[in-house]
C-alpha cells in the first residue's frame, strides 16, 4: 500500500520548496523528493558558485589592470585555484543549508531522499517507498548535454559540475559552446590566468542575440586574450599525449586545439528519461522536455511540471515564477499565466548583458513600425569614471503605440539597470515615462532618459 500525502513533489531546485511552503502552509501534507543536492543547479553548479567565481575574476582583472588607476599592485597577478574553490563553496554552502532546513522543519513536509520514478498517473517510487499524491508537481531541473562528437568518450572533458571541482589551474581550457553558460567560464579562467579557447558552432558567439552584441561581447572577450573559433564544423577530439586535441573542421585541418582539458557547454536537457513518465501517460515534446499549458498543467489531471524541464524557460528567476503561477492558480484564485511573463535575463561576463523583451532582429522580422534608440557605453559617465566602458544601450520601441519592445544593455551595470525597463515594460507603461523619469547621476541608469529621447525609425 502506497503511503498518502496530499501532494507529492519531485526535485528540489527553484519552484519546489517555496510551492511547498504555499501548500503546507495552507495545511496539505506533502511528500518531498530529492536525489541529490538541494538547490538544484543554480544553488550548486549554476548561478550561486558561478558568480562567486565570476567575482573572483573581476578582482584577479582588476588587480591586473591596478596601474591604470593609479593603484600599486605588488608584481605579476596569480590565483589560488583551491581559496577561489573554498570560497565558492562556503557561499554555495551557506545557501544550500538554507534551503534544506528550511525544507525539512517545514510542518507537515516529509523529505525523501532518492531517484523518484512515476509508477502511475497517482503514485511515485522512491527506493523502497511507494507514495500517492492527489496532486504531483514536478520540478526535475536539466543538466549538460553531451554531445556525440567523434572522439568525445575517449576524453576526460569537464561540465558544469566537474569544473566547479578544479582545484588546480588547467593550462589551456578548450571550451565547446560559445554561449551562455560557456562565456561565463572562458572568460572566467582567462582571467584566472589559464590560456583559454572557444569554439562554436554557429558563425558568431550567443547567436541569439543581435550580431552587434555578439560582436561586441567578442571584442572584449579577444582583447583579454580568449581565443574564438566560430563556424565550426565537425567538432571531435583525440588523445595528443597528456592533452586532448580538438578538431574543428571535417577537413584534414592542421588547426586543432590543444588543451589541457575541455569543457562542454553546448546546451542542456531536461531530466525527464530517467522519471518512468510513460507509466503516468505524461506527454513530452521530441527533446524531452514536459508539454505544459500557460498554467503549468500536464497534459495528466492533477499533474503539473515547473522550472527548467518544461522547456518555457531556462532561468532561476523563470523557474520561480513557475511556482508563483501554479500557487497563484491553485491557493489564491489568481490565474496567472506563462504567457504573461515578459523574457529577460543577463549573461555575466564582463561587463554583463541584460536583456528583456524583442531583439532588434526579431523586431525587424515581426516587420511592425519600430524606433531604435542606442547609445555607446563610451559615452555612460558612469563607465568612463569605473574605467569600463566596453559595450553599449540599445532600446526599441512601437512606433505607433510607444510600448517597448525590448532592449539590451552591455555594458557595466547591465544587469541591474536593465530592470528599469523590464519594470516600465510589465507596467505596459509607454516609453514617455522613462523619458520624464529623473534618476541618478551618475548610474547607468541615468543615460535611459536620453537613449529613449533619442530614437530614429528602424529601417
Ligand atoms: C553554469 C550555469 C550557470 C547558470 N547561471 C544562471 C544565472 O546566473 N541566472 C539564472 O537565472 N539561471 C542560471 N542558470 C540556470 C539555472 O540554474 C536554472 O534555470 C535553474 O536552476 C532551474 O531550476 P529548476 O528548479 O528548474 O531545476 P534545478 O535547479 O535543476 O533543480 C532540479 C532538482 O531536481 C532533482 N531531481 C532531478 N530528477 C530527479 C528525480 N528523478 N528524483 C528526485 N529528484 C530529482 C535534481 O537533483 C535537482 O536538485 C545557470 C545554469 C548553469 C548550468
Amino acid at each position: 500500500m502506497p503511503t498518502h500525502f496530499d501532494a507529492i513533489i519531485i526535485g528540489a531546485g527553484q519552484a519546489g520548496p517555496s510551492l511547498a511552503g504555499r501548500l503546507t502552509g495552507a495545511g496539505r501534507t506533502i511528500a518531498y523528493i530529492e536525489r541529490k543536492l538541494f538547490g538544484g543547479t543554480c544553488v550548486n553548479t549554476g548561478c550561486t558558485p558561478t558568480k562567486a567565481m565570476v567575482a573572483s575574476a573581476y578582482v584577479a582583472q582588476k588587480t591586473r589592470t591596478a596601474a591604470e588607476y593609479g593603484v600599486q599592485a605588488p608584481g605579476p597577478v596569480s590565483v589560488d585555484m583551491k581559496a577561489i574553490k573554498a570560497r565558492k563553496d562556503r557561499i554555495v554552502l551557506a545557501s544550500r543549508t538554507g534551503l534544506e532546513d528550511y525544507v525539512r522543519k517545514m510542518p507537515n513536509c516529509t523529505v525523501f531522499n532518492g531517484h523518484a520514478r512515476f509508477e502511475s498517473p497517482k503514485e511515485v517510487r522512491v527506493g523502497s517507498d511507494l507514495l500517492s499524491g492527489d496532486q504531483i508537481f514536478i520540478n526535475v531541473g536539466g543538466r549538460a548535454v553531451i554531445p556525440s562528437f567523434p572522439g568525445v568518450n575517449e576524453i576526460p572533458y569537464l561540465t558544469n559540475v566537474s569544473i566547479l571541482e578544479l582545484e588546480t589551474l588547467p593550462r589551456h581550457l578548450v571550451v565547446i559552446g560559445g554561449s551562455y553558460v560557456g562565456l561565463e567560464f572562458a572568460q572566467i579562467f582567462r582571467r584566472f590566468g589559464c590560456e583559454v579557447t572557444v569554439i562554436e558552432k554557429s558563425s558568431r558567439l550567443v547567436s541569439r542575440e543581435d550580431e552587434d552584441v555578439s560582436a561586441s561581447i567578442r571584442t572584449f572577450l579577444e582583447k583579454e586574450g580568449i581565443r574564438v573559433r566560430t563556424s565550426a564544423e565537425c567538432i571531435h577530439f583525440r588523445r595528443e599525449a597528456n592533452d586532448i586535441a580538438a578538431g574543428v573542421s571535417c577537413e584534414d585541418d592542421p588547426s586543432e586545439s590543444i588543451g589541457s582539458h575541455v569543457l562542454l557547454a553546448a546546451g542542456r536537457q531536461p531530466n525527464t528519461d530517467d522519471l518512468d513518465l510513460d507509466k503516468a501517460g505524461i506527454a513530452q515534446d521530441e527533446r524531452g522536455f514536459i508539454t505544459v499549458d500557460d498554467q503549468l498543467r500536464t497534459n495528466v489531471p492533477g499533474i503539473w511540471a515547473l522550472g527548467d524541464c518544461n522547456g518555457r524557460g531556462a532561468f532561476t528567476h523563470t523557474a520561480y515564477n513557475d511556482f508563483e503561477i501554479v500557487a497563484a492558480g491553485l491557493l489564491d484564485n489568481d490565474p496567472r499565466r506563462v504567457t504573461d511573463r515578459i523574457p529577460c535575463y543577463a549573461l555575466y561576463t564582463d561587463p554583463p548583458l541584460g536583456r528583456v523583451g524583442l531583439t532588434e532582429d526579431a523586431v525587424r522580422k515581426s516587420g511592425r513600425p519600430a524606433l531604435i534608440g542606442t547609445r555607446a557605453m563610451t559615452r555612460v559617465s558612469r563607465a568612463i569614471e569605473k574605467g569600463e566602458t566596453e559595450g553599449f544601450i540599445k532600446v526599441l520601441v512601437d512606433a505607433k503605440t510607444n510600448e517597448i519592445l525590448g532592449a539590451s544593455i552591455l555594458g557595466t551595470g547591465g544587469d541591474e539597470a536593465i530592470h528599469c525597463i523590464i519594470d516600465t515594460m510589465y507596467a505596459k507603461a509607454p516609453y514617455t515615462n522613462i523619458l520624464r523619469a529623473v534618476h541618478i547621476h551618475p548610474t547607468v541608469s541615468e543615460l535611459l532618459p536620453t537613449v529613449f529621447g533619442d530614437l530614429n525609425p528602424l529601417t
